[in-house]
């Protein structure tokens, strides 16, 4: 079965990112705006990766405009592709988490309830294109103010003691701002920005993209990447 041997492959510790040609193309093309090539883009991704840390706003679904926040279902737009890619990720065995800064309960423009409705309504609408979410982390605190506001390790910790088998040595960062790298690499994950619409200004883009381990343009494409990764580590292992 296709799933078993994907995670087969992931259990050999094939997956290795700067043995792949194939998955190298893959990221040149990702950069190929700018022509560089960074150190960061030939770190080999965890060979036994198990769990992949999303971020929400920006990856999942339409990030507001600056200074405005995702308040509603009516807010909540899921970006193209980000249903199967998830499905995706949930065939090859990889463990599916999202951490979200949602400040915008601290600042009492929506309730953590209604966030918690928001993420019902998204799970219902992926488990119908058969997809799922293992758990969402949310920190609804103001800056400063508490230890899960990323890049504090607060949600993180929250997910251990949810799944303590757990480690961020297995895990993967996919997020959409320096909060979310600054987040991963101070635990010392993998990690992978999304850049999403480049022509929108963005604080910290150039930073973010620096400490990245790689970047691409949208969830599905970092998704493709990684399964161009393990058919590269499929191929490669055949005799
Ligand atoms: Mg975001
Ligand atoms: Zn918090």
């Amino acid at each position: 079965m296709a799933t078993d041997a994907a995670h087969q492959r992931l259990r050999r510790g094939r997956l290795s990112f700067k043995a792949s040609r194939a998955h190298q193309a893959a990221i040149d093309d990702a950069r190929c705006y700018d022509g560089q090539v960074s150190e960061h883009a030939v770190r080999t991704i965890p060979h036994d990766l198990k769990t992949v840390f999303l971020d929400r706003d920006g990856v999942l679904n339409e990030k507001m405009p600056e200074g405005r926040y995702v308040a509603s279902w009516e807010d909540f737009h899921i970006l193209p592709g980000v249903p199967e890619a998830l499905a995706r990720l949930n065939r090859i065995g990889l463990r599916v988490i999202v951490v979200s800064n949602q400040r915008g309960v601290a600042l009492g423009l929506y309730t953590l309830a209604d966030v918690e409705a928001m993420h019902a309504k998204f799970e219902r609408l992926l488990q119908s294109e058969g997809a799922r979410v293992d758990a969402f982390y949310v920190c609804p605190h103001d800056t400063n103010r508490c230890n899960c506001r990323k890049p504090l390790p607060g949600l993180f910790e929250q997910a251990v003691a949810q799944f303590p088998e757990i480690s961020a040595a297995t895990s993967v960062m996919i997020g959409d701002s320096l909060l979310d790298i600054e987040f991963g690499r101070r635990l010392g994950m993998a990690t992978i920005l999304i850049e999403g619409d480049m022509t929108r200004e963005r604080r910290g883009a150039e930073e973010a993209r620096a400490l990245a381990d790689w970047h691409f343009a949208s969830l599905p494409q970092a998704v493709d990447g990684l399964g161009r990764g393990w058919s590269e580590a499929q191929t490669s292992s055949e005799p």
